[in-house]
C-alpha cells in the first residue's frame, strides 16, 4: 500500500463525513450486531456449512420469493466478474453500458476470470442500456471472427444514479431472450434502486427477466461482502468452485454471511438505502439554482452528479472534503451513505453556496 499524503491524524477526533463513495461509511450498528451475534455462538463448521450462512440463503429466498442460489463473495469485483465468467465461454462477449464498473473499474476482472470474454460497450442516455441499444451491438456482426455476444449487464442502480424501471428492465430482458443473452444485473446498489421505485425485489429481478443478480451489502452498511444470486440455478452449476479457485471462498464464511441477517431483519437494508436516497435528494434541492452549479442527472439514487465551478470543487477540498470528480460522465460525484447526516449535507451545500457567492 502507498503510503498516505495525508498528515496523520486523530481518527477518533476526525468524525467529518464525506461524498467520495457510499463505501466510506462504517458498518450500520444492525450488521455489527449480527457480526457479533455469530461470534459469540461458539464453534460452526466453515466453508459455508455453518448455520448462519444457511440461514441467510434461506432470507434471500424468502425476499426474492423464489428458490435461488446464493454465494458470498469479499466484493463486487469479484460478484461480477465471477458471475459474468460463469456465464461465458471466452470466445463469448458481455454487451455492457459504456459507463458499466465491469468496464471502467474492475481492471479487467471480467476478461480475466471468463478467460478472454470481451465486453462489448454500448452507449445510451442516463446511463442505461435501451433494447435498441443491445440489438445494434447484438446484429453488428454476425461472423466468426467476432466475439459472439451471451450476457447483458445491467448496473442498477446505474453508475450515474438513475434507476432502471420495471418497464424497462423488462424490455431489456425481453430482447436479451429474443437474442439468446442471459442478464446479470451489478446490484452494488441495488437497495436504493429497489427503495427508490418502491417495487419488491422479485418485480425487478427475476419476475423481470433477470438471471443472475449481485447484490451488494457493503455499500449498504455491510462491513464486507457481496451475494451472487443465481435466479437461473442451472446456471450456478460449479459455481462453488470458481468462487475456491479465484480465493473467495471464505473459511470463516459466517461472518461475511450473518451480518446479512442485521440487513434483512426488519427490512433495514431498504431503511439504509431510503435514508442514503432522501440525502442525496436534500442535496440536489440544496444545489439548485446556485450560480454556476449544475445537476447532471435525476437524482432517483444516493448519487448526485453535480458541475462545480472549478475554483469551488478546489476550495471544498481544501476544507477536507473528499469526492471524486473523474467517475461517470464528468462533473462531481456526491455520494450520499446509510448514515449520512442531514447536517453533513447542510454544511457541505452551505459551504458551496458561501464559495459561489464569492
Ligand atoms: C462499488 C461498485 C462495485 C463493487 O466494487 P468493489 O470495490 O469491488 O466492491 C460494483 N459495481 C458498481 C456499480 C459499484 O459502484
Amino acid at each position: 500500500m502507498a503510503r498516505t499524503t495525508d498528515p496523520p491524524r486523530d481518527l477518533k477526533k476526525n468524525r467529518m463525513q464525506h461524498f467520495a463513495s457510499d463505501n466510506y461509511a462504517g458498518i450500520c450498528p444492525e450488521a455489527l450486531a449480527a457480526l457479533i451475534d455469530a461470534n459469540n455462538s461458539g464453534h460452526e463448521p466453515s466453508y459455508g456449512e455453518d448455520s448462519w450462512t444457511q440461514q441467510v440463503c434461506d432470507r434471500i429466498r424468502d425476499l426474492f420469493q423464489t428458490d435461488c442460489e446464493v454465494f458470498f463473495v469479499f466484493n463486487g469485483t469479484a460478484a461480477n466478474s465471477l458471475a459474468l465468467a460463469s456465464l461465458c465461454q471466452s470466445y463469448h462477449s458481455v454487451i455492457c453500458h459504456e459507463l458499466a464498473h465491469v468496464e471502467t473499474d474492475e481492471c479487467g476482472g471480467p476478461e480475466f476470470f471468463s478467460g478472454g470474454s470481451k465486453l462489448l460497450t454500448a452507449t445510451g442516455a442516463n446511463g442505461k442500456l435501451t433494447p435498441d441499444a443491445i440489438e445494434a451491438v447484438v446484429t453488428r456482426r454476425a461472423d466468426i471472427h467476432y466475439p459472439k455476444p451471451k450476457v447483458v449487464t445491467l448496473t442498477q442502480s446505474t453508475e450515474v444514479g438513475t434507476v432502471y424501471t420495471v418497464e424497462e428492465v423488462r424490455a431489456i430482458a425481453a430482447i436479451a431472450k429474443r437474442r439468446h443473452l442471459t442478464v446479470h444485473m451489478d446490484g452494488a446498489r441495488f437497495a436504493n434502486a429497489v427503495a427508490s421505485l418502491d417495487v419488491h425485489p422479485s418485480e425487478i429481478t427475476w419476475r423481470a427477466g433477470v438471471d443472475v443478480l449481485c447484490f451488494g451489502g457493503t455499500k449498504n452498511g455491510l462491513p464486507v461482502g457481496e451475494a451472487v444470486v443465481f435466479f437461473d440455478k442451472a446456471l450456478a452449476a460449479d459455481f462453488a468452485y470458481r468462487l475456491k479457485q479465484a480465493g473467495q471462498l471464505a473459511s470463516k464464511m459466517r461472518f461475511i454471511s450473518a451480518p446479512w441477517l442485521g440487513l434483512l431483519d426488519n427490512d433495514v437494508w431498504l431503511r439504509n438505502a431510503r435514508h442514503a436516497n432522501a440525502m442525496a435528494r436534500l442535496m440536489t434541492e440544496r444545489l439548485a439554482g446556485l450560480p454556476g452549479v449544475k445537476v447532471l442527472f435525476e437524482t432517483q439514487s444516493n448519487a448526485v452528479f453535480a458541475e462545480l465551478p472549478q475554483h469551488v470543487a478546489l476550495a471544498l477540498r481544501n476544507k477536507g472534503w473528499k469526492f471524486y470528480q473523474f467517475i461517470g460522465s464528468g462533473g462531481c460525484r456526491l455520494m450520499c451513505a446509510w448514515d449520512t447526516k442531514r447536517e453533513t449535507v447542510e454544511q457541505f451545500t452551505d459551504e458551496i453556496r458561501t464559495l459561489c457567492a464569492a
